[in-house]
């Protein structure tokens, strides 16, 4: 008899790993789960999960929790009472705030936390604190995405939905690997792929499996997004391919744009892409010409330099094919984290606050003022890199990190652990002693997503209930009410907190929760805009965009500084990805049976550079850039292109973003993971 049989209990929740957000069914037995299953009538996920969602669950009750509040004295963590530990935290914020002003805190949320834990994080930074000084993973990941998005269409969302699939002709897939990275969505795009009768277009430099079964495949370096997708655009104008009526009535800067798009040097673009003209032209041609096409992206669109122009330009692809506002179209975000959606809808973001309110309009910060019944300031606050960077020049005295492990995640591994060496009181709050913890000065034990309830926000802007299926393990709590207890140690009242209370606030200052009620989200959640009726929105920009008329901007290729300045003594590019089996810094997911599946980070390599190199299969290779070095396993393989590396960075021993570079995105300061200029040699490893 197998142990899900003995379940006497059955809870439905929503995973904690990536965006796609898919259902679960958790089985327990007094107190213990004992199995996870999907449920069929799921509509995100249909009864199906990926190796994370189902097996890799054992971490939350892993002996390595941390199960007490700790203050760090005398060098040692000590572990202490909440009571303590809130006492200290108020006195410590009270003073920073009081003897160097609000800017001197700051806060990192978490994407893995809940709609409602997000908000309340934000709510602590401006309205207790008075600080705009609140930031999230989004940074390092889909900032350009919002930012991109929102300049064009005015919201920074999927404007449709997974299903959609069901409807389209065509699929292009930039910069992602869902077969890994977003494993259900990635079935579904591989399905899809497999059809005879359906287009699908990928553009990454990596042989990724959906690019083996992709109709096309442009394998471009890494870093030219933007000079292919103006070639691409290029030639849906000159073959006459545009959709006149939808840029007349729906857009506006067109003939702007496209004068500068037409005078594009074909000759240059092609060469430093790496990507024949005629392969891009036949992409472009297979876009334009289906009834309904259908984008997705990732990080490796984002990830870049010009990784908010790049968004911009899918955008205007949409546009300029008309596909946007209806059912299988559009332009769909794969959204990394579970709730990294929902964080930046709830303002974990320092230039808007909840519901995407711009805090440097005075009518705003008037408007969260009167709400919040405090003083919100309205300049913008510090970005994650900027909040580093005040900590090195002394001008950041408190971090309060939800969450997120910034030493192994963020680039620069060394300027981030001198930022928080730099930082007098660093708050880490947190499942398990991360590589962040270790710098910490108080530890703050956390729930884990099985041990609390709330909502997470999927890409497709889908808010679904999460269910608590255990009580969080003895000393630790959701983190949602250790927010709530040091809002109210500082004199702040907020009630306790419960999903159905922080919804009802929500939804009066957040305009796109109107509707949302946690009674009202029943299996398969509500996709926002949600109206005060319950009404929720499948397919955003049907008739306007939020903005009014979307916006096309030109903007032409550059070469990323990596290259420019490092490239001649580091001739290889490397770049990132991320394993099937791990998630992001493996926290979790190295503490579950998925462990033992991929034990190590390794290295991609091409046959041709290893074969140069003197590098075999299994043989260490010492990766070097202007930042440092690590050693990592080489797999040969020709899942890359000659000149290009690509590495996992899931594993603190190899601690991948000791190489990686903190030049980021122009617009937005999202890193540039995705470009790394590295010389390579055979090593002995570490
Ligand atoms: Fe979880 Fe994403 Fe896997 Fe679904 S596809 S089970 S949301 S990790």
């Amino acid at each position: 008899q197998s142990k899900s049989v003995q379940a006497t209990e059955t809870t439905r929740t929503v995973c904690t790993y990536c965006g796609v957000g898919c259902n679960l069914e958790v089985g327990t037995r007094n107190g213990e789960i004992l199995s996870i299953t999907a449920p069929y009538d799921a509509e995100v996920n249909q009864g199906h999960t990926c190796l994370k969602g189902r097996f890799a669950f054992q971490f939350y009750n892993h002996p390595e929790r941390l199960d007490a509040p700790m203050i760090r004295r005398n060098g040692t963590l000590e572990k202490v009472s909440w009571e303590e530990v809130y006492d200290y935290i108020a006195e410590k914020f009270t003073h920073y705030r009081e003897t160097y002003g609000p800017d001197s805190l700051a806060g990192i949320s978490s994407s893995r936390c809940t709609n409602e834990e997000n908000y309340l994080m934000q709510k602590f930074f401006r309205a207790v604190i008075q600080t705009n000084n609140i930031d999230g993973c989004a940074r390092v990941c889909h900032s350009p995405t919002a930012l991109g998005m929102q300049r064009t269409f005015g919201t920074g969302a999927a404007t449709n939905s997974i299903d959609d699939l069901k409807h389209t002709d065509c699929i292009l897939v930039i910069g992602a690997n869902p077969t890994d990275a977003h494993p259900v969505t990635g079935a579904k795009l591989k399905q899809f792929a497999m059809k005879s009768d359906k287009v699908s277009i990928v553009i990454d430099p990596r042989r990724t499996e959906l690019a083996r079964y992709a109709t096309h495949h442009l394998a471009l370096r890494p870093g030219t997004n933007v000079a292919v997708l103006n070639m691409m655009m290029y030639y849906i104008v000159t073959e006459g391919l545009v959709d006149d009526a939808f840029i007349g009535g729906r857009t506006e800067g067109y003939e702007a744009f496209k004068a500068e798009l037409l005078a594009i040097d074909l000759d240059r673009l092609e060469a430093v892409s790496g990507v024949p003209r005629e392969e891009v032209r036949e992409a472009a041609i297979a876009y334009a010409t289906a009834p309904n096409a259908m984008s997705f992206h990732g990080l490796g669109v984002t990830e870049h330099s010009q990784g908010t122009f790049t968004v911009m330009q899918i955008a205007d692809l949409a546009m300029l094919t008309g596909n946007i506002g209806r059912k299988g179209v559009g332009v769909n975000p794969l959204r990394g984290q579970n709730n990294v959606q929902g964080s930046a809808d709830m303002g974990v973001q320092p230039h808007q606050g909840a519901g995407y309110l711009d805090v440097t309009r005075p009518e705003v910060a008037r408007r969260y003022s009167e709400f919040y019944r405090a003083e919100v300031p309205s300049h913008i606050g510090y970005k994650i890199p900027e909040m580093f960077q005040a900590a090195m020049d002394g001008k950041l005295k408190a971090l309060w990190i939800i969450g997120e492990d910034v030493v192994q995640t963020d680039p620069n591994t060394q300027k981030v652990i001198r930022a928080l060496e730099a930082t007098e009181l660093v708050i880490v709050q947190e499942l398990f002693m991360t590589e962040t913890a270790k710098y910490a000065d108080v530890v703050l034990p956390g729930a884990s997503f099985l041990e609390k309830s709330g909502t997470f926000t999927n890409g497709e802007r889908r808010v679904q209930a999460v269910r608590r299926v255990v009580e969080p393990i003895p000393g630790t709590k959701p983190d949602g009410q250790i927010i709530v207890d040091l809002m109210n140690r500082m004199g702040y009242p907020q009630p306790d907190y419960t999903p159905e209370g922080m919804l009802e606030e929500i939804s009066q200052i957040v305009p796109f929760f109107a509707g949302i009620r946690w009674e009202r989200l029943g299996k398969n959640g509500l996709q926002w805009p949600v109206a005060p009726d319950g009404t929720d929105t499948k397919i955003l920009h049907r008739d306007d965009f939020k903005r009014g008329l979307g916006y096309f901007e030109f903007h032409s290729w550059e070469e990323t500084a990596e290259i420019t300045e490092h490239g001649e003594r580091y001739p290889y590019i490397l770049t990132t990805n991320r394993e099937l089996e791990h998630y992001n810094c493996g926290a979790m997911t190295r503490r579950t049976p998925n462990g033992q599946l991929l034990q190590s980070d390794y290295l991609m390599i091409h046959p041709e550079d290893a074969r140069e190199n003197g590098i075999s299969d299994g043989d260490f290779v010492c990766l070097e850039s202007p930042r440092g070095k690590v050693d990592v396993k080489a797999r040969v393989t020709d899942e890359v292109r000659q000149g290009v590396l690509s590495t996992t960075f899931h594993f603190p021993d190899i601690m991948v973003n000791n190489i990686t570079s903190d030049i980021h995105d122009s617009e937005a300061m999202c890193p540039e993971y995705k470009v790394v200029a590295v010389r390579i040699r055979k090593s002995k490893g570490k």
